[in-house]
């Protein structure tokens, strides 16, 4: 048992588990700010290392040769004063099996196992964390949140790929799309802020990280995303490529022999912005860069902004009416020129952005960045995962 059941400070311990890392925050039941955060990296090798940041104090464990199992006992030591009442699990994919976050039983357990040919990289470590939290606190309820699970309202006209219909039924092959803790935590926030009731909200997010994805929502449900059976389909990323053409495979392994793993790992891991640009995957980076002369940058980030701006005109087939253009994520929350470029894409349909709310990310005017002529709104909402994971933990377990 971790900290003393009957005191301490009420919260939720959000898990998200890799296959070689665990990420974890604890958040208040009341309140939003985040108690405690922490890293657990490389684990299972010699360098593995625990990173714990507490009340803006920085703690760095080494933990050489430590399990799962390790990093979150030696974390929970330092919840201290602590009062969990639930954990809540990030889960990448849910299939077609779970419309909505799920409390975690043996039963749900074999589900999420049952999905894991549809992210072999990502549902067998999202399980080990699940394991390891039932292990270590087994009175504590347990609640999986999907990625997949907001994106299940999308209608079959934009989930089928235009494949022979037996991939589907057999194989469940078809467009799933993938961040949608971000994208439905993202709506309901920026419906907050325009004073509407979230179910008579129509909107456009785009989750711009190092995942990229953007989402179609028609009073408050998801009716399309640009990622597909896996996160590597839509948008350009920070090493995906997102959509290219469907012989490329073919015509790549006749010119180079190159096998079919060694073209789905360069289109993963070596494109996108890192792939064009020939520098970094890392906006931050691409944009100084671009701004003291280097061109490839430049194009890369256009590339970006360009075919951003192009999928989210695709996006707009799905929707009846528009209430706002959300930019949210590590690059939609703070690169004011990625905003600026996207958004000059969309003089055809009246967007102007004012450039002071731009640059000021919209902080002093409830998110806004447009102009008041603008004929479509745009905001940048921050987004939250874990803020939302808790939530949903907390509506499960109560
Ligand atoms: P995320 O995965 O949401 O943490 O986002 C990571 C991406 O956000 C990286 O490409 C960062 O370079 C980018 N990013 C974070 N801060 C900034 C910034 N101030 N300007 C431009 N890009 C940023």
């Amino acid at each position: 048992m971790l900290t003393d059941p009957s005191s301490g400070t009420a919260c939720v311990i959000v898990i998200n588990c890799g296959s070689s890392s665990l990420k974890f925050a604890v958040l208040p039941v009341e309140g939003e700010n985040t108690l405690i955060k922490g890293l657990a990296e490389r684990l299972g090798g010699p360098e593995a290392v625990l990173k714990i940041e507490r009340n803006g104090e920085d703690i760095r464990i080494p933990m050489p040769g430590a399990t799962h199992r390790d990093a979150l006992q030696e974390a929970v030591g330092r919840m201290s004063g602590l009062r969990p009442l639930g954990i809540g699990h990030r889960m990448v994919h849910g299939g077609e099996e779970f419309t909505g976050s799920a409390v975690i039983c043996d039963d749900m357990m074999a589900a999420v196992e049952r999905c894991s040919s549809l992210a072999p990289l990502h549902n067998p470590a999202n399980l080990v964390g699940v394991r390891t939290a039932r292990e270590l606190f087994p009175e504590l309820p347990q609640v999986a949140v999907f990625d997949t699970a907001f994106h299940q309202s999308i209608p079959p006209k934009a989930y089928l790929y235009a494949i022979p219909r037996s991939y589907y039924e057999e194989l469940k092959v078809r467009r799933y799309g993938f961040h949608g803790t971000s994208h439905h935590y993202v709506s309901l926030e920026t419906a907050r802020l325009l004073g509407k009731p979230a179910d008579q909200t129509s909107l456009i997010t785009m989750h711009l990280g190092n995942g990229c994805s953007a989402c179609a929502i028609k009073n408050g449900r998801s009716m399309d995303s640009t990622m597909g059976l896996t996160p590597s389909e839509g948008l350009m990323m920070g090493t995906r490529s997102g959509d290219v053409d469907p012989a490329l495979h073919q015509f790549l392994q006749d010119q180079t022999g190159m096998r079919l793993s060694e073209i789905t790992t360069m289109l993963n891991s070596k494109s996108g912005l890192l792939g064009l640009s020939g520098l970094s995957n890392d906006m931050r980076t691409l944009s100084e860069a671009a701004r003291g002369g280097h061109e490839l940058a430049r194009l890369a980030i256009e590339v970006f902004c360009y075919r951003l701006a192009k999928s989210v005109y695709g996006l707009m087939a799905a929707l009846d009416s528009l209430d706002a253009l959300v930019f949210t994520g590590g690059i939609g929350e703070n690169s004011a020129e990625v905003r600026a470029l996207t958004a000059a894409h969309f003089k055809i349909a009246g967007l102007m952005l004012d450039e002071n709310k731009n640059a000021s990310h919209g902080r002093d005017d409830g998110g806004v960045i447009s102009s008041p002529e603008s004929r479509i709104p745009c905001m940048v909402v921050p987004t939250n995962e874990e803020l939302m994971i808790a939530r949903e933990t907390l509506r499960l377990i109560s």
